[in-house]
């Protein structure tokens, strides 16, 4: 596939002889030619002539704020940067109606703002964005392919940044309500339900944590755990059980979220009968948000846990691979978290190119 758009430096540390950008060696002519060749396609970012692969310097996956931040900083180091991303609407920002809380950005936005403007930050630096979802990657510390459907990319460094809204959508009306009142995140959204009433479902660690962070704003919490009893921690069982704003209800299952254009209610059945409560939101905690990792085969080393292992420098099992955002499984999964961390990765993936391992303060 051709990809437009670079307007990118040529950069000062890449050797234009070096074999990787593949100059054929027939003499002093040819050499001058294959220069210049390699010039006009840097100028034009179009793929290197006929028989030969463009090797991008940094390939992205994932154009989420982790994805498209590690874009910005890759292309303004200098670097040949390529941001592949299956859709912004896919992603936990592309998805957020509402966001409020993005350092620098002032008012209500639809999350999706948010992220095209870091994408049209990181497009002025001259990175490239294609819409396209990664379905194989093939990562050695030597050579990295990463494969979008009939198309494949040659990268000196690849940086992770799928997200992790890899968990299928199972409950029916979760799909069509997701942020429009289903929400994974009370940490986000639940200062936007102050005085209503609001489900929290799940009953692990995460799912009490959320349901104490949204009681502090919303009138009533309905805590509906599928078991018989939460299986969290006993101290966070008890904080809920202090709480007047939340109620818990054990052995429950959500078999609906209604709603018309919004969360209204969510059908529980319990002993056999159902009712709906009325909620305005319904925060889904039942299997937690999974990472994005298939594409990867197993070829990067994963935690306990089934995330991606990374190193102080966010660099995975594999040299010259990173990770960056809602990938890695953190604790609290935020917008800004997840570009910082992208800021982080490319500046990890300017280091390994440039053959600089140690790590020494930056401000540029
Ligand atoms: C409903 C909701 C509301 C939220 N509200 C807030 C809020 O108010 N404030 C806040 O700070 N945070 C909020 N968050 C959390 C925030 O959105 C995430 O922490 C953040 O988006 C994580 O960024 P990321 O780049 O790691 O992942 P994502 O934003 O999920 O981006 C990942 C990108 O990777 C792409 N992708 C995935 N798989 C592939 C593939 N195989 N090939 C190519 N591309 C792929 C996706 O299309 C997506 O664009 C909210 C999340 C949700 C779900």
């Amino acid at each position: 596939m051709s990809v437009g758009g670079w307007r990118g430096r040529f950069n000062g540390r890449s050797d234009p002889g070096d074999e990787r950008y593949r100059i054929p060696v027939i003499g002093v002519r040819a050499v001058l030619f294959a220069i210049m060749a390699m010039k006009a396609d840097l100028e034009t970012n179009e793929a290197t002539s006929e028989g030969q692969e463009t090797v991008w310097d940094v390939v992205i996956v994932g154009g989420g704020p982790a994805g498209a931040t590690a874009a910005l900083y890759a292309a303004r180091a200098g670097w040949r940067t390529l941001a592949l991303d299956k859709g912004i609407g896919a992603g936990a920002l592309g998805m957020a109606t509402r966001i409020t809380n993005y350092p620098g950005i002032a008012g209500t936005v639809p999350g999706m703002e948010v992220v095209e403007r870091i994408r049209s930050q990181a497009s002025g630096f001259g990175a490239s964005f294609v819409s396209q979802r990664v379905t194989a990657a093939a990562l050695s510390e030597t050579s990295k392919t990463v494969y979008a459907g009939r198309d494949s990319y040659v990268a000196r460094t690849v940086i992770v940044a799928t997200g992790s809204m890899g968990r299928s959508q199972s409950i029916p009306g979760e799909a069509e309500l997701t942020g429009r009142g289903v929400s994974y995140c009370a940490t986000c959204d639940g200062f936007f339900f102050r005085d209503q009433d609001v489900a929290v479902v799940g009953n692990r660690d995460e799912a009490i944590e959320e349901a104490l962070h949204v009681a502090r704003f919303a009138r009533r919490v309905w805590l509906l755990c599928p078991t018989s009893r939460p299986l969290a921690s006993p101290d966070l069982i008890e904080q809920a059980e202090q709480s007047e704003v939340i109620h818990t209800r054990t052995g429950c299952n959500v078999r609906k979220i209604v709603g018309e254009r919004s969360v209204e209610g969510v059908d529980v059945e319990s002993g056999g009968k159902t009712e709906t409560i009325p909620v305005t939101g319904a925060f889904l905690y039942l299997q937690g948000g999974q990472p994005i990792l298939e594409f990867l085969g197993g070829q990067l080393a994963l935690t306990d846990s089934g995330c991606l292992q990374v190193d102080a420098m966010l660099q995975t099992s594999v040299p010259g691979v990173f990770a960056a955002g809602d990938v890695l499984c953190k604790h609290v999964k935020q917008a800004v978290i997840a570009a910082a961390e992208g800021a982080q990765a490319a500046v990890a993936a300017d280091r390994y190119l440039s053959g600089r391992a140690s790590l020494k303060p930056d401000w540029s």
